[in-house]
């Protein structure tokens, strides 16, 4: 039986260490507003290993899936809704039931995949909505919690957003990595709690995650990293794949914590063959301008995810909060290679647990 065990403890003690490891691939040299921190490529020798469990789950990230699910959370075609075909034209948090279906599309497909999930009502400055929250119990250290985040509601201007605002980039493609790491992960258990989270008021304010995030610490809930990824899928063709994480600056409390996320990013880009298709910069500044910012203000380690908003070389969607953000537009590549990196972060900070397979040997062949 001895046997057994020993393989078992050594898979399981790489799976932990991977996850503390400081970030060694991404170099910092204190705040550099306008030149960006371009990351090194991870070093294996630095003991970031790739997981063979993780590359699986990576390679289940496929561009068709992403496709058919954006064009259904934007009215490209009809959703199921409560058993019925629905076209989202909108997800306004203003919209009333273009909203409350957009929540129910969400909340369906989540517990379609197989993972507990529920509603989180939310009132403040006026609007009232709720957000969509799904729970992967960790079966080891439950209390730690790593969350994904991405806000669902969208934008456009005021005399169109009740009744067309698609938002493909900004931000149905976040939500759309949220709802594929439920139906993924779901196949899979993991040491730490796995929290994916939709949000709506975002627009507005940051409202349903700072009504959250205030709860979550209210409660003492033990919240370890927060990814949130807002506008993934954006990049003018022929240009650099370049995206952007930002972190609190060098002379926040947080910003070492915020780094070692940044850095397993990082690590996971070079780790699992994605450098080609996607450059990480990170920037040390506080952008307030998207639902992390509501983890940062409770003192909860997070960073935001985000196409290249920042810098000299910024790309940023020319499309932003009008009716033209649409999934015709999105560099589909891009964005399933921005969604495999997120969850491969993600997954190697929930740290995933090798299914333990007892084999009996038959007498003569033991050692
Ligand atoms: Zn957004």
């Amino acid at each position: 039986m001895r046997y057994g065990l020993a393989a078992l403890c050594v898979a399981c003690a790489i799976l932990w260490h991977t996850n503390e490891l400081q970030p060694a691939g991404a170099r910092h040299d204190g705040p550099q507003p306008e030149s960006s921190v371009r990351a090194a490529p991870a070093l294996q020798a630095n003991g970031f290993q790739a997981s063979p469990i993780i590359a699986g789950m990576i390679a289940e990230v496929q561009a068709a899936r992403l496709y058919s699910l954006t064009a259904e959370l934007t009215g490209e075609w009809p959703a199921i809704v409560g058993g019925e075909p629905y076209t989202i034209s909108t997800r306004f948090t203003g919209s009333i039931t273009p909203i409350q279906k957009a929540t129910q599309y969400a909340y369906e497909w989540m517990a379609g995949a197989g993972v507990a999930v529920d509603y989180h009502p939310w009132s403040a400055s006026g609007y009232s909505n709720r957000n969509v929250v799904a729970v992967i119990t960790g079966t080891i250290r439950p209390d730690e919690i790593i969350m994904a985040v991405a806000h669902l509601d969208s934008l456009s201007p005021a005399e169109t957003r009740m009744t067309l605002a698609p938002g493909a980039d900004d931000n149905a493609s976040g939500s759309v990595a949220v709802l594929s790491m439920a139906r993924i992960f779901s196949q899979y258990s993991f040491s730490r709690t796995l929290r994916l989270a939709l949000f709506s008021g975002e627009e507005q304010g940051l409202l349903g995650s700072n009504v959250y995030a205030a709860a979550a610490r209210a409660r003492g809930d033990n919240i370890v990293a927060v990814v949130n990824m807002d506008m993934i899928a954006w990049n003018t063709p022929g240009s650099l794949p370049t995206l952007d994480v930002f972190i609190r600056p060098t002379t926040s409390a947080g910003y070492t914590d915020d780094l070692t996320i940044a850095g397993i990013f990082t690590h996971v880009v070079a780790a699992y063959g994605l450098a080609g298709q996607l450059i990480p910069e990170i920037y040390p500044l506080w952008i307030g301008a998207s639902d992390h910012a509501s983890f940062w203000q409770q003192g909860y380690p997070a960073l935001l995810l985000i196409e290249d908003y920042y810098g000299s070389t910024r790309d940023f969607n020319p499309r932003y909060h009008t009716v033209s953000d649409r999934l015709e537009y999105l560099d589909l590549d891009y964005f399933t290679a921005f969604v495999k990196a997120a969850l491969g972060t993600v997954a190697h900070l929930a740290h995933p647990v090798v299914p333990v397979h007892v084999i009996y040997l038959p007498l003569t062949q033991r050692p």
